[in-house]
């Protein structure tokens, strides 16, 4: 699309809020297509069976993930991290900001997944694993009700080796895929953005991993991946732009924040609304586990993404209503952030049409930004994140401090607000480079 085209799509609104972009100004945009109806999630290809098939299956793969990676033993590998109050990291939050928020704010560690460090344990492991049992159970080595620690063997091992993973990611996507792949015994490639940092590409390639690095961004390692997968049968390509499976290993995250809701007694109604602010990126994560909370709290749960004011393209995408017939370089945005884990020019369409009923907004933050508050949260907490993972950390912020009438509509005001910022990466940085952020962010 070029900016022409684009420009006469669009009401004067909407061409303020590009304008706003484009001089890389941060934004707060509520979506106007939410619903609130219960056949709101009708129209969607998945459903809640989609959701708790998914948990099943992470469930018969514990045994293995229990064996392999002894740090799950303890959660008989449920691979799952801690949601935690962060009071301190609040009372910075209001002191710098000059702004009242009213309610708890959790941090969810996500950051602190074992395997790889960030929420792509999530989806990015539960697609090999369905794919390893799918490939298994056809080839009639493998039951459903089979102890799947078996999958730790040399036969295994040599079975999945005849088939090759393909995946094109900005890091933490290749992280994920790249450990678990290697560990069944797959033989995995990973397709690296520019963007994509040093110490993943090496960790990785210590696994045996196949890293190739690209001088283009994300859209390019992506389709570099594809192209690879299209030549070989036997080589799978993890498609985080269309992905169903990725999609709802990320949705699962919800079913097991329920519990821990339940545990923590933070309760969720009509009085007690809950916000969650989460990083985008392509869209996968944010919108998995928004769809999975929609499932279960509907019209209890607020939720947000944060995008780099560099990289702002599920909001783009959103708004024009035109979802990845867009990308952020087409409005003259350069998609340069040191927010790796977000560096995404195009939004995934397959995520933005499932998530438009269901969204409540989605906000920018600048980098600096994310420095600072990864600052102030080592400070004040002593949890380390990268600088992706704190662009939701902001959202308390703004909706107090911009969002009076989206509040007022939606009878929130003043109510006693659980906030969940949701933690997206971090525990994996090694420690110079961590020490490089927190300078960052004075
Ligand atoms: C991938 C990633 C995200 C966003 O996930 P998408 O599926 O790309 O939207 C957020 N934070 C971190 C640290 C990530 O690695």
């Amino acid at each position: 699309m070029n900016p022409v085209e684009i420009e006469s799509l669009l009401d004067a609104q909407a061409l303020n809020l590009i304008k706003k972009m484009k001089s890389y100004e941060e934004v707060l945009w509520f979506n106007p297509k939410i619903q609130t109806t219960q056949n709101r999630l009708e129209d969607c290809p998945l459903t809640l069976e989609d959701i708790q098939d998914a948990e099943e299956r992470l469930k018969r793969f514990g045994p293995y993930i229990a064996q392999v990676f002894p740090e799950t033993k303890a959660t008989n590998g449920i691979i799952e991290s801690n949601l935690v109050k962060i009071p301190a990291m609040k009372n910075k939050l209001v002191e710098n900001y000059a702004q009242p928020i009213v309610g708890d704010i959790w941090l969810k560690c996500d950051s602190h997944l074992p395997i790889s460090g960030s929420i792509k344990a999530r989806g990015g492991i539960y697609e090999i694993l369905k794919y390893a049992e799918d490939l298994a159970i056809e080839q009639q080595l493998l039951r459903k009700d089979d102890d799947y620690s078996i999958l730790d063997s040399e036969e295994f091992r040599r079975f999945f080796s005849q088939y090759q993973i393909a995946v094109g990611s900005t890091g933490n996507l290749g992280l994920s895929i790249g450990i678990i792949s290697a560990k069944l015994g797959f033989r995995v490639t990973v397709h690296m953005s520019a963007d994509a940092k040093q110490w993943k590409k090496d960790l990785l390639r210590e696994k045996g991993v196949q890293v190739i690095e690209y001088e283009a961004d994300y859209s390019k390692a992506v389709e570099a991946g594809r192209i690879q997968a299209e030549k070989d049968p036997r080589c799978y390509f993890v498609d985080d732009e269309n992905s169903q499976h990725l999609f709802l290993g990320y949705a699962v995250a919800a079913l097991r924040l329920r519990n821990q809701l339940e545990e923590l007694q933070i309760k969720v109604d009509e009085d007690h609304p809950l916000f969650v602010y989460m990083p985008c990126g392509v869209g996968g994560a944010p919108g998995g586990v928004t769809f999975g909370l929609k499932q279960l709290f509907q019209n209890n749960v607020y939720c947000f993404f944060a995008e780099p004011t560099h990289s702002p393209c599920m909001l783009l995408g959103l708004f024009t209503g035109l979802h990845e017939k867009i990308s952020v370089q087409d409005i003259g945005i350069d998609n340069i952030t040191a927010a790796d884990g977000l560096a995404v020019g195009r939004p995934s369409g397959f995520v933005g049409k499932i998530i438009e009923p269901i969204l409540s907004g989605a906000f920018t933050v600048k980098d600096d930004e994310l420095f600072k508050l990864l600052r102030i949260l080592v400070d004040s907490e002593n949890i380390r994140l990268e600088p992706s993972a704190l662009a939701g950390m902001i959202g308390p912020v703004k909706l107090a401090q911009e969002g009076k009438a989206f509040l007022q509509k939606n009878h929130l005001l003043n109510k006693k607000a659980a906030h969940i910022v949701w933690a997206t990466g971090g525990s994996m940085v090694p420690d110079v480079i961590m020490e490089d952020y927190y300078k960052k962010g004075f």
